[in-house]
């Protein structure tokens, strides 16, 4: 087990070299709605997979559907590439429009680096990249065939991504998620929500609010009944959120409005949920007579359940006492592609990614310490899965 040792000597050596390598993707912008942008930096890590001998596939989506594309790096060892392989997913995407590097350039200090994508999930995709090149150092392999799937569309969903996600997690022993942990020391993600969204669009009959408004049926009063019926399905035992975050609806204070429509996050902790809650979307009927209600939407992300992690977090923890680190668990209401892979009954592990606090914030930042760590754990579950 010496070798590990070395492994984390060697990365924390390199601890600027990782950082400055952070910054390089950083600094290429790449908002899940730029695919010129997802595509440059899906360039840039194509040339740093090559250059580490990885077979490298572009897979391009849809023009139509206006994401970039996919980058899929397979590593294969000597011996053990037949067996099943490994999954590491990560996004290229990030929630920032181009520009934002202007006002908040990428910088270190103190410790942290800071910049728009730094830890949610930069760090992700430079952490794998020093993974490989602290095994190559130490003359060792992954154990099996290693398939780093990193997707353009993972912040608005992984509409064009979810189908190749799931065919790579179905040949797939293990997934391993390079999302960022929680918290300041970046504890990893055994258990996530399922996410899904409802809207509720509401068609009542305009009218003139002073002359007749006998004749008008108010959208936007039937909107604000069935939202107070939607937020009773909530249910805090049983990790079930509902939350309407978007209404809109009417035209001026004189006009008995017509329309009106809400989009509702709805997050559940167990699948069994998933249809009790999506009924009691569908049975919503208008409440107001002459007034008509449409409901569209769904829960499309699975939750995480921990049952599916739990032993591939109890090999994490094993390697990291192994490399004297401890590392801990924890459960988020936030969805990830891990998702995707967990609902097929795929030992997946989140939150392998770096520690640091602000995603999607101005004030985004990473531990830089924590590129290391992370980096010699990720090689360690690599060798030994
Ligand atoms: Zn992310």
């Amino acid at each position: 087990m010496g070798k590990l040792r070395s492994i984390l000597r060697w990365l924390r050596e390199r601890e600027a070299a990782i950082t400055r390598q952070v910054g390089r993707l950083v600094e290429i912008e790449s908002s899940s709605y730029d695919p010129a942008g997802v595509n440059r930096l899906a360039d840039e890590l194509s040339k740093e997979w090559k250059k580490r001998g990885a077979r490298v596939e572009r897979i391009r989506t849809a023009r139509a559907a206006g994401r970039g594309d996919l980058l899929r790096c397979e590593v294969r060892p000597r011996k053990g590439a037949e067996k099943e392989q490994i999954l590491v997913l990560g996004h290229t995407d990030t929630v920032y429009e181009r520009g934002t590097l202007a006002r908040a350039p990428f910088r270190v200090r103190g410790g942290r680096a800071y910049g728009p994508g730094t830890l949610d999930m930069k760090a992700g995709l430079a952490i794998a990249l020093a993974a490989m090149d602290a095994l190559g150092a130490a003359g060792l392999e992954p154990r099996r065939r290693v398939v780093f799937l990193w997707t353009p569309d993972e912040e608005v969903g992984s509409e064009v991504s979810r189908a190749k996600i799931e065919r790579e997690a179905r040949r797939s022993a293990a997934v391993l998620v390079l999302e960022p942990g929680t918290g300041p020391r970046g504890k990893l993600k055994t258990a996530r929500k399922g996410v899904g969204e409802f809207t509720l669009e509401v068609t009542g009959r305009a009218a003139h609010a002073g002359v007749n408004p006998e004749s008008g049926v108010n959208a936007v009063h039937e909107l604000a009944m069935q939202i107070a019926r939607v937020a009773r399905f909530g249910d805090a035992r049983r990790g079930i959120t509902v939350n309407a975050d978007v209404i809109e609806g009417g035209t001026r204070t004189n006009v008995i409005a017509e329309h009106a429509r809400a989009r509702v996050d709805v997050r559940v902790a167990r699948a069994a949920d998933i249809p009790r809650v999506t009924a009691r979307f569908r049975a919503l009927r208008p409440i107001l007579p002459g007034a008509r209600l449409r409901v569209s939407g769904g829960i499309d992300r699975p939750p995480m359940e921990r049952r599916v992690a739990e032993r591939l977090f109890a090999q994490a923890q094993r390697q990291a006492r192994e490399l004297g680190m401890q590392i801990e668990e924890s459960s988020t209401g936030g969805g990830s592609d891990g998702n995707f892979t967990a609902a097929l009954g795929v030992p997946t592990l989140d939150g392998l990614g770096a520690a640091g606090a602000g995603a999607h914030t101005p004030g985004e930042y990473i531990r830089t310490r924590s590129l290391v760590e992370r980096a010699a754990l990720l090689a360690a579950l690599l060798h030994t899965l």
